[in-house]
């Protein structure tokens, strides 16, 4: 059989554990059959970060920004306990956290549907999309515990002179708690970018929901930029292409998410996006059957699971057990990356290999074939759930067919 050639590199990032193994067998059996692909490679296994004082990390953002695109395996986030079991010389930064930071980027989160899981929410048919602001607000925040009667302030002091502003936030008459939070516009405006250029390479409505009525200058502003960003850069575009931006307040946005059929992507800042995530995740089915992707303002795409590297398993696969994890996130990571190489370098017949892939993957699940974490919540049950291997090679035979 004839491979079919991609034409521009991809950059691949691999990651570390149990995703690790599902990553070298995704390869090996459903796509280095049927691609001749140019890999751009960076091993990100913590060893070779802790090797490279993390600078590897960092080489493949900047490969990212060359190429455009590329597609990563889960990462080891290192904690105490990761210093000690891979005698690391320090508790390395999250390597998506430095790649987001590099790009510019902002995530998008969205669900795999199949027709033998049932979303909890009866209503939802299609993919809701979750954009999370992921700069600022309570997360990089100035907290205080207050010890006793006395006043709290806010105050700037711009750097070139100038008057200071000043504000009283409350005059405490006893103990209580009092947090500094803050956000920059630059931040805000790439989120605002970041979401609308996705909206419109997925054809998929906007919603955006803040908390104005209540926050006049804070929440105001993400709903300012959002409108002028669309009003500048988008009205146009989307109105051509029948899509809609519609902003909504937090709770409202609630209220509809929870009646909708699905189908559009929800930006959300920072807080709201972390609850919400997870909120829509678990409602879909499985944090396996979630992808992700980092979409830079300046156009570059990173490709991902949304979990991480599945750590419980991948000890059962060290000792030998077989394991029943879910490559289905992976899996829809490279046919995502796939799609847009072949989108930007104008070669269709990758982006079909992509597409069959993906329609492969989602055919073995609905007959019946699927990992441990789906035979749980599946209806019709499955007699017993397969392993990894044999659910990839069931694949396999499916795209080949
Ligand atoms: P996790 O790897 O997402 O796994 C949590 C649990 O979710 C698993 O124990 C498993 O549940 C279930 N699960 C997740 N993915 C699955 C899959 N593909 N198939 C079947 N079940 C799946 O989170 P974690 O165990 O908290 O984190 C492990 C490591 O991953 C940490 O070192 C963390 O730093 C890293 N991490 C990396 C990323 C990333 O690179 N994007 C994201 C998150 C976490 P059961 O055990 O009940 O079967
Ligand atoms: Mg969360």
């Amino acid at each position: 059989m004839r491979k079919i050639k991609v034409e521009n590199k991809i950059v691949e990032i691999d990651g570390d554990e149990m995703t690790r193994i599902m990553w070298k067998m995704v390869k090996d059996k459903l796509l280095n059959p049927f691609l001749d692909m140019d890999l751009e490679y960076y091993d990100l296994h913590i060893s070779k970060r802790d090797e490279t004082d993390d600078q590897i990390t960092r080489d493949a953002a900047e490969a990212i920004k060359k190429y455009r695109v590329g597609v990563k395996c889960a990462t080891i986030t290192p904690d105490k306990s990761r210093v000690d079991e891979y005698n690391l010389k320090q508790m390395w930064k999250s390597p998506n956290g430095t790649i987001r930071a590099m790009l510019d980027g902002t995530v998008f989160r969205s669900p795999i549907l199949v027709k033998n899981v049932r979303p909890a929410v009866r209503t939802w048919t299609r993919p809701i999309v979750i954009g999370r602001h992921a700069y600022g607000d309570v997360y990089k925040n100035a907290e205080l515990a207050i010890p006793g009667p006395g006043k709290a302030e806010i105050i700037f002091t711009p750097a070139n002179g100038g008057e200071i502003q000043r504000m009283t936030v409350q005059e405490f008459d006893g103990p209580g708690v009092l947090q500094g939070i803050h956000n920059l516009d630059s931040s805000i405006r790439s989120f605002a970018k970041a979401c609308f250029t996705f909206a419109y390479d997925q054809k998929i409505d906007l919603w955006f929901s803040v908390k104005d009525t209540i926050s006049k200058t804070y929440d105001a502003r993400f709903k300012e930029i959002f409108s002028d960003e669309y009003e500048q850069n988008w009205r146009e575009k989307f109105e051509e292409a029948n899509l809609t931006y519609f902003f909504t307040l937090i709770d409202d946005a609630v209220a509809r998410v929870m009646k909708s059929e699905g189908g559009f992507l929800w930006a959300c800042k920072n807080y709201d996006g972390d609850v919400m995530s997870d909120m829509v995740a678990s409602a879909f089915g499985s944090l396996a059957m979630m992808t992700s992707v980092l979409v830079s303002p300046h156009g570059y795409f990173e490709y991902e699971a949304a979990h991480g590297t599945v750590q419980r398993h991948y000890y059962k696969y060290l000792a030998g057990e077989k394991t029943s994890t879910n490559p289905t996130a992976i899996i829809f990571a490279w046919t995502g990356c796939l799609k847009k190489r072949g989108e930007l370098d104008g070669t269709p017949d990758v982006v079909e290999f992509a597409k069959k892939l993906e329609e492969s993957t989602i055919k073995t699940i609905e007959s019946g074939i699927m990992t441990g974490d789906m035979a749980r919540i599946a209806e019709p049950k499955p007699e017993s759930p397969v392993g990894t291997e044999e659910f990839i090679d069931a694949i396999a035979s499916q795209l080949k067919r």
